[in-house]
């Protein structure tokens, strides 16, 4: 017997789920961007693990800590104001000079495949989603579907290349992309 495997969802943050003011540090200042609960909520419902994952070089480059970063996820999950939300939550503190294959930092697709082993995930309904080059690259090197929405970062050249060569997909939107996945 085929044993099953888990579909998941892993997020970005700034310019995914919330809005992106540049190294975000302050709870107070976490604003959800529009249609983020029903999005993680039909997500939910339809049984999607989901995973939060974030590049937080303002931690490595001393513009705030840990600390503030775990403040700002704990007030997210509160704004979202669903039970259990994510999974595992991955914070990537290297800073940019640091990107390499063997941190966590994206695009190094480290978490993304230390999570499929753990949680036994089927790659094939496995999804990144982010505004940046960068979450799209983890999620082409893992082996998983890239989703680039429009509510963060504007879409480079490269995005632009890769959406057009099919190895990407674009929403406007995490709920119009979580729409088109529970239809
Ligand atoms: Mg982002």
């Amino acid at each position: 017997m085929k044993k099953f495997k888990n579909s998941s969802i892993f997020l970005d943050r700034d310019g995914t789920l919330n809005v992106d003011h540049g190294y975000v540090c302050n709870p107070e200042k976490i604003q959800l961007l529009d249609g983020i609960i029903p999005a993680i909520q039909l997500l939910k419902n339809a049984k999607y693990k989901l995973f939060l994952f974030t590049n937080q070089s303002g931690v490595s480059l001393g513009k705030y800590t840990k600390a503030d970063v775990d403040a700002c996820n704990n007030r997210l999950v509160d704004l979202i104001g669903i039970q259990d939300c994510f999974t595992e939550i991955c914070i990537a503190t290297e800073p940019p000079s640091q990107e390499k294959s063997y941190n966590y930092r994206k695009p190094s697709p480290r978490f993304i495949l230390e999570m499929i082993k753990k949680y036994n995930l089927d790659p094939k309904k496995s999804y990144m989603v982010g505004d940046k080059d960068t979450d799209a690259l983890a999620g082409i090197r893992a082996g998983i579907n890239a989703i680039y929405l429009a509510t963060g970062a504007p879409p480079t050249e490269f995005m632009v290349n890769i959406i057009n060569s099919g190895q990407a997909i674009g929403f406007p939107s995490l709920l119009t992309f979580a729409q088109y996945l529970t239809a």
